[in-house]
């Protein structure tokens, strides 16, 4: 068995950032909280909650004493509001590349434009995005929800971080079929369409694609997808555990990669369990 690591496996320079915010509390001694999983990685914020930070669903329930960490995903004007009023200390993990977005579509709402959103409409992130852009917002996932929609004659497009590249066109095609006035930034991020390439150069050569990451994870699931459309024997795995050792034969080539929300750690005890197994 031959194995190959995808360069761009892993931790995204964002949710990096978020993990070592957590931590350096922890080493500080500041008794922290997160609002929502501060990583869509079950055992990553497992492995948190055990070190002492466990995840609130709202600044309400920040108990006295404690300071709320905001996530990479970011979070509606809202919540900086509630933080302040409720007197709690924030540490801003928002990824420096979705807070440009919100700058992006705060700006251009405040000029009296709509602002359309390329993304899953129940992602954080997009919700996040949304309670920046004002009243005037549309969410659309896919090009039929553009053909239904009223839209108006001037618009800003910005696309979710992680959404992936064929998505967005499909939908940007349609959107520019409709609105004459459009303003379109691509906010793909770019360790999104790193990861993305990479796992369809590395799918299409590897006998066996396994994508290391959480079930509940976006990015995870997209990067899954991209996967099987060309490798036919392709797995989401979240640990070690889910190895499908049966589907894998010696002499095959297995290709790893994994998504902006995976641990290093767990990527590579699945490495290392595959050496241990196919020696
Ligand atoms: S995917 Fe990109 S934008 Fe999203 S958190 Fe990671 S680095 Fe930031």
């Amino acid at each position: 068995m031959k194995l190959v690591i995808g360069k761009h496996a892993g931790f995204c320079f964002g949710v990096r950032r978020a993990a070592e915010e957590a931590y350096r509390c922890l080493d500080a001694g500041i008794a922290c909280v997160t609002l929502g999983p501060l990583i869509h990685n079950p055992q990553e914020v497992e492995r948190l909650r055990q070190a002492g930070i466990a995840s609130v669903d709202s600044p309400a329930q920040v108990g006295s004493g404690e300071t709320l960490i905001l996530r990479s995903h970011g979070v509606a004007p809202e919540i900086y509001e509630e933080a302040r009023e409720r007197g709690i200390p924030v540490i801003d993990a928002t990824c420096p590349h979705v807070a440009a977005i919100h700058r992006l579509v705060r700006e251009y709402s405040g000029n009296q434009g709509a602002v359309i959103i390329v993304g899953e409409a129940d992602h954080p992130e997009v919700k996040a995005i949304a309670g920046w852009a004002g009243s005037a917002v549309f969410i659309f996932n896919e090009p039929e929800q553009v053909r239904e929609a009223n839209l108006p004659g001037r618009a800003l497009v910005v696309a979710q971080t992680t959404i992936r590249r064929e998505r967005f066109e499909s939908v940007l095609e349609e959107i520019r079929q409709r609105v004459p006035d459009l303003t379109v930034k691509n906010t793909i991020c770019a360790a999104t369409s790193q990861r993305q390439e990479e796992a369809e150069e590395l799918s299409a050569m590897a006998d066996v694609m396994i994508v290391v990451g959480g079930h509940n994870s976006s990015n995870t699931n997209k990067l899954y997808e991209t996967c099987r459309q060309r490798c036919r024997r392709s797995y989401l795995i979240e640990t070690a555990d889910e190895i499908p050792s049966e589907a894998i034969h010696e002499t095959d080539t297995v290709a790893l990669t994994a998504g902006a929300s995976t641990p290093q750690w767990l990527l590579g005890q699945v490495a290392d369990r595959l050496n241990a197994l196919f020696p």
